[in-house]
Formats: structure tokens, C-alpha cells, sequence
């Protein structure tokens, strides 16, 4: 005997045009998308499941949804460009702290099939690559069903609510990233626990910052609770630009507990062990920093 298994329904639009007319006819149904399939798959027993008589939309044959290009200001990469393929074609251009947090996720096999649309679409978790998105300032463009299709760019930032639940509407495509060529004087990102096998105590950091004649002028900090959300404001952007560095322990010490107490307010409730990453991150961060600081030459 065998259980009885359902297959979805499994559409492969060609093109965009092909893909509109799938969710013109499905308008009631919202198919559901696939793009890597790694979050997909990686659910506990979604599929094979009985459940699974969903009308499925694979993105891969989408030509359109591989592109890439790039000028000297941005990079623009199609939904379905694989994390792996943004770091080998952006290696020397991209911020070097997009190609920390690429090669900080999962290993080089699972980054091939990763994709950066899946990555900003995922809804069970927050990824690292949106957080560190999120602070370079990145836009998506978003094509959404609206009496016909509609298509429309927005900042990162914009896609997310306070709590980082996506928000795009239902049934919506995300087709592009564009990414600004820029670097800056600091970098930094670091994760603590995997996201995959341990959100609810997983964390991760990301910072970008620039120097006047040895103070920060510049700086976008955003912390990642991967099951809750991300912590992005421009208090702790204000807080890190006003720090004199390199940083005492004392004034440390003020500063540490005021972003872990930030931080808890924002996305309660953080676990216990999720707070000593978070403070271990922001520790090794402000060392790392002092350290660059003291060994800064200006350019
Ligand atoms: C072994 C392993 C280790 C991992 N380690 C890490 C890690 O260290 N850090 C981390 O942050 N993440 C990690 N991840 C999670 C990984 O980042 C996600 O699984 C991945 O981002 C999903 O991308 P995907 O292309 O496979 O999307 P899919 O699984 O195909 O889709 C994910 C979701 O996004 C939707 N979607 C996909 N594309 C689009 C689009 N273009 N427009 C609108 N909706 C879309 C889908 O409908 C689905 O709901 C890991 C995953 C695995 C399997």
C-alpha cells in the first residue's frame, strides 16, 4: 500500500508576459512561487505532502528574472541571480560587507540555489542578506496584481514592516535589486546560530561606517533576531555616529546597555541566549572598530 500523495500543479512561465497571464488566471487561487526552493523544501513536511495540490509558479525559465547588469554607480540583479553568482560577478565592486554576508550563509552548494529574491521574500525568518541589504540602501522593484499588473520600485526598507514581516501585496513578484557601487571606511557583519536550525536564539550584525579625521561621520547599524525581525533606527544610527572613538569602558558600558535595552523593546521577547549574542556581537564589533580607528589612515 502507498499514502496517497497530491502533486502540485506546476506552471513554468517563459517570460514575464507568460507569468502574468498564469496569475491573471489564477487571480483566486494566489499560486505560490518558487524560486530556490531552499526554504520551500527545507519546511518540515511540506512536500511530498498530501497537502501539496497547490498551484505552483516556478521563476527558473523566467530569462528575464537571470539578467544582471551593472554601470559604475549600481548593479542590478534579476530575482532569480543566485547569492554565489553576486559574489563571483560583484567580487570587486560590490560593498565588501554584501560579500561577507553572502559568504557568511549556509555553504557554497546551498548558495548556488539560493536566490536573492528568495532571500528577500523568505517569511518564515529574516535573512542576514535583507538586514545588510536593508543598510546599503538597496530598491526592489515589486509587480504586483492590481485589475492588471502593475510594477514599482521601492527602498528596502519599505518592503519590510517595523517587525520585518514582508509586506508586499498578496500574490506579489519581486523582479529586481538594485544595489549602489559604494564602499565604506567600515564594514562589519557577524551572525551567531543558524537561522535554519535555531532561529529563536540565531542573531546577526551589520554596520556600515565612514570616518572625518577620526570620528565617525556616517553610520548604519541594523541587528537581525531571525525568528522575530530586524532592529534598524535611526536612534542607534544617531547613537553610533555621536561616539568618540576609540570608545572607553566606561562609555561602552552606557552604550551597551542602552542598545541591548533598544533592542528588547523592539522586538520582544529576546531570549536569554539571544541577548548574549547580541551583546557578545556588539562587543566584538566596538573592539573591532577601536581597533580600525587607532590603525586609520585617511585616504
Ligand atoms: C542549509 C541552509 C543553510 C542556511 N543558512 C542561512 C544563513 O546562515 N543565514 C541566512 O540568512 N539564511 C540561511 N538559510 C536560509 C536561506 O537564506 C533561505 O532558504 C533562502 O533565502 C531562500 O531563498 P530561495 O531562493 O531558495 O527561495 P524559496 O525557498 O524558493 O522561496 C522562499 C520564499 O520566498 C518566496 N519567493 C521566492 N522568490 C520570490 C520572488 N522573486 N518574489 C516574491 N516571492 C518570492 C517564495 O514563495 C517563498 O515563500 C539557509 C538555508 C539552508 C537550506
Amino acid at each position: 500500500m502507498y499514502a496517497e500523495l497530491r502533486s502540485p500543479n506546476i506552471h513554468e512561465p517563459l517570460n514575464m508576459a507568460e507569468y502574468n497571464n498564469t496569475i491573471l488566471s489564477y487571480r483566486d487561487t494566489l499560486p505560490y512561487l518558487w524560486a530556490g526552493g531552499t526554504e520551500i523544501m527545507s519546511r518540515p513536511g511540506y512536500y511530498p505532502a498530501q497537502r501539496a495540490n497547490v498551484e505552483l509558479i516556478s521563476l527558473d525559465k523566467i530569462e528575464e528574472l537571470h539578467h544582471f547588469l551593472r554601470n559604475d554607480r549600481f548593479a542590478e540583479f534579476g530575482a532569480m541571480v543566485s547569492i554565489n553568482e553576486i559574489a563571483q560577478a560583484g567580487k570587486l565592486v560590490l560593498p565588501k560587507i554584501l560579500l561577507d554576508t553572502i559568504n557568511g550563509t549556509a555553504c557554497r552548494t546551498v548558495r548556488e540555489r539560493i536566490t536573492i529574491g528568495g532571500s528577500l521574500c523568505t517569511k518564515s525568518f529574516k535573512t542576514s542578506l535583507a538586514s545588510t541589504l536593508m543598510i546599503l540602501d538597496a530598491a526592489a522593484e515589486i509587480r504586483y496584481l492590481k485589475k492588471r499588473m502593475h510594477s514599482k520600485w521601492f527602498q528596502l526598507s519599505r518592503i519590510y514592516d517595523k517587525n520585518g514581516k514582508l509586506e508586499i501585496p498578496e500574490g506579489g513578484l519581486l523582479s529586481k535589486v538594485r544595489i549602489a557601487i559604494q564602499q565604506y571606511d567600515y564594514q562589519y557583519f557577524r551572525s551567531a546560530g543558524s537561522p535554519m536550525t535555531d532561529r529563536e536564539n540565531a542573531v546577526s550584525l551589520a554596520l556600515v561606517a565612514r570616518f572625518e579625521q577620526g570620528n565617525i561621520s556616517y553610520a548604519r547599524i541594523i541587528f537581525t533576531l531571525h525568528d522575530k525581525g530586524f532592529c534598524y533606527s535611526r536612534d542607534l544610527d544617531n547613537l553610533i555616529t555621536s561616539v568618540q572613538l576609540p570608545l572607553s569602558i566606561t562609555r561602552y558600558a552606557q552604550i551597551e546597555n542602552y542598545v541591548a535595552d533598544y533592542v528588547k523593546e523592539s522586538l520582544t521577547p529576546v531570549s536569554p541566549l539571544q541577548e548574549a549574542r547580541l551583546k557578545g556581537l556588539f562587543h566584538d564589533m566596538v573592539s573591532d572598530m577601536n581597533e580600525t580607528v587607532l590603525c586609520y589612515t585617511p585616504r
